[in-house]
């Protein structure tokens, strides 16, 4: 058997043979002894690379690669031409995969996870992920293998069944193209083509967001994305006056040969979302945050489709906020505390909301997402009545009532914006849609009349074009990724939970996060960020851009900074700006300093 020098050390480069041969040897041994086998080895169909060990049966289980040669696996090149139908098969192999893979009762015995074989396959959501990888050359999944023990004894012949059994057979069902069922592979690509195209479509429509008819918006639980299945769940239907329709590059759907599709268009501007409690309003803007991201058919939401930069904002209080200019919402706070540069520990409701608009236009939001449901009253509207007995000089807000039309108007970002307890926004709406028992409506002449016929007599108090400071300058000494006696350990505890260094960076409010590889990768991603492209002098939105192009150009697999060559990256998959953007305004060391352009 040959030894090759392959990332650190030496590893092996052997067969199918020399695997089980090792296996036999250490059979019975002490767990140590499973890091023999890291290297790589040729099964003639495959090779599979050990790329690291774990180093007990109740450690992290170990990672591990399998890769097929392209003129092997057989995928049409058709289903990988572009870097969207890329993406969506890398996907699609992932899941398929996984759904191959020895279930339960299959892992045999032994302590902790032997024999626990997994891959990280996507939710509702189709990301980018490092879960898979297509290449003109090879397809490869990447998987943890939970090594099985007794005790602390190797297993060597359960795991010769493991590796040089079962594997096989996972890999010949889910990496071989003939293998596959070749209309709803074509079904699963073409659907997420089709939305990204719905997605690149917006703008040239003058729109920023697409429902299509037939949608299935609400879930079958609060704590699921699975669909609401039966007949209590009522399909979308546009409102005639808001309905647009499209042409796919590809099929609806495997049961729908057309490529035409109708929905409702939201127009970009400001749009009131209105109707009465529990008629949908929430379900409709809770698709819509997700529709940033495309879906699997089948999903209900997969042609919901948003802009790409659309953004939740809800008010957050607790959260930490640096140096944010939120002047145009709240000034004259007590103490004389300035909000052109608003730092605080503990953010309030109404100024954490500030913080959060403001801190979404600076990441580039196109689109602002609010539901009452999670705003701060006060931050939404004050009153006619609340005007007169509280005076202007008292009150600190300036409502988002009297800025969202000028943030459209001056900076082209668009609102939706739910709210079915305040009519005041009328006055201040394009469009109004009605949900009524989950149907919407286009109410927006009516809205105008009966806010003709009800004045509310309430006043624009505030003076009309603020400045919008959107660059603040990140200190990159400000990120310390430190723990103990490592230089850099960030991990994702929960979906909404990153342990930076030392740091929580709580991510509760942060809605548009909706998997836990992503979670993963904004932590990585915000050292990445903090180690290669910050240097006290560039604002955060162009960090951002580099780091996405960075991401662009080499790929998840570099999120770690540990990586090396071409060994199992982790479980990233892929965050947008806002949400990396949003994890470091929320890692509470971080410090910004003002641009000179303020
Ligand atoms: P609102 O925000 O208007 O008060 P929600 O959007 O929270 O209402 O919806 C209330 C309930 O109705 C939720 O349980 C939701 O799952 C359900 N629901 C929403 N849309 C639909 C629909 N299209 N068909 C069936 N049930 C729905
Ligand atoms: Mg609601």
């Amino acid at each position: 058997m040959e030894r090759t020098t392959w990332g650190k050390g030496k590893r092996r480069a052997g067969s199918l043979d020399d695997l089980r041969r090792v296996l036999h040897r250490i059979d019975g041994k002490g767990y140590k002894a499973y890091k023999d086998l890291e290297g790589g080895y040729d099964f003639g169909r495959f090779s599979l690379h050990v790329d690291h060990v774990q180093g007990d049966p109740f450690a992290a289980p170990s990672m591990l690669r399998v890769r097929v040669p392209m003129n092997l696996a057989g995928f049409p090149e058709g289903l990988f031409g572009n870097s969207i139908r890329r993406m969506a098969l890398e996907d699609f192999i992932a899941r398929r995969f996984g759904a191959a893979l020895p279930s339960g009762p299959d892992r045999g015995p032994g302590s902790g996870k032997s024999g626990l074989v997994s891959i990280d396959a996507g939710g509702q959501e189709v990301l980018e992920r490092t879960a898979c990888r297509v290449t003109p050359h090879w397809v490869e999944v990447r998987i943890y293998v939970g090594l099985p023990a007794a005790g602390r004894r190797i297993l060597g012949r359960q795991a010769e069944r493991i590796l040089c059994e079962q594997l096989p057979r996972t890999a010949e069902k889910g990496l071989f193209w003939r293998n596959y069922p070749r209309r709803e592979t074509e079904g699963f690509v073409g659907c997420v083509e089709n939305q990204e195209f719905i997605r690149d479509s917006l703008q040239r429509l003058g729109l920023v967001a697409f429902v299509a008819d037939g949608s299935i918006l609400p879930r079958e639980r609060g704590n699921s994305q699975q669909p609401l299945a039966g007949e209590r769940a009522v399909a979308f239907r546009s409102p005639e006056g808001l309905r647009v329709s499209l042409d796919l590059p590809n099929p609806v759907s495997t049961e729908r040969p057309e490529t035409r599709i109708t929905g409702m268009g939201i127009p970009a501007g400001v749009t009131l979302v209105v109707g009465g409690g529990y008629h949908g309003k929430s379900t409709l803007l809770q698709a819509l945050q997700r529709g940033v991201y495309p879906h699997i058919p089948g999903d209900g939401r997969e042609y919901t489709v948003t802009c790409t930069d659309a953004v939740k904002i809800r008010a957050e209080d607790g959260r930490r906020v640096e140096k944010v200019d939120i002047s145009p919402f709240i000034t004259n706070l007590p103490h004389g505390l300035d909000t052109t540069a608003f730092s605080t520990d503990n953010a309030s409701g109404s100024t954490s909301q500030a913080a959060n608009i403001v801190e979404a236009l600076e990441s580039g939001a196109r689109l602002l997402l609010l539901d009452e449901d999670t705003s701060a009253t006060n931050f939404m509207v004050r009153d006619v009545r609340m005007q007169s007995l509280v005076h202007k000089d008292f009150e600190p807000i300036t409502p988002f009532i009297e800025r969202v039309r000028e943030i459209h108007r001056t900076l082209g970002v668009s609102t939706i914006l739910v709210m079915g307890g305040c009519g005041d926004y009328f006055e201040v709406a394009d469009r109004v849609i009605m949900m009524r028992e989950y149907v919407p409506e286009d109410v927006t002449d009516r809205a105008r009349e009966v806010a003709r016929l009800h004045a509310t007599g309430r006043r624009q108090e505030a003076a009309p074009g603020p400045a919008w400071r959107l660059d603040r300058i990140p200190i990159p000494e400000s990120f310390d990724p430190s723990r103990g006696r490592r230089s850099v350990k960030i991990d994702a505890k929960e979906i909404d939970l990153v342990l930076y260094g030392r740091h929580p960076i709580d991510l509760r409010g942060v809605e548009q996060i909706v998997d836990f590889s992503q979670t993963r990768a904004v932590g990585a991603a915000v050292h990445l960020a903090a180690s290669r492209f910050m240097d006290g002098r560039t604002p955060l939105r162009e960090v951002l851009d580099r780091v996405e192009a960075y991401l662009d150009e080499h790929g998840l697999d570099h999120l770690d900074p540990f990586h090396r060559g071409e060994r199992h990256p982790g479980s990233f998959a892929r965050p947008r700006r806002h949400e990396i953007a949003a994890a470091a305004n929320r890692l509470r060391p971080v410090r910004f300093r003002i641009g000179p352009g303020s």
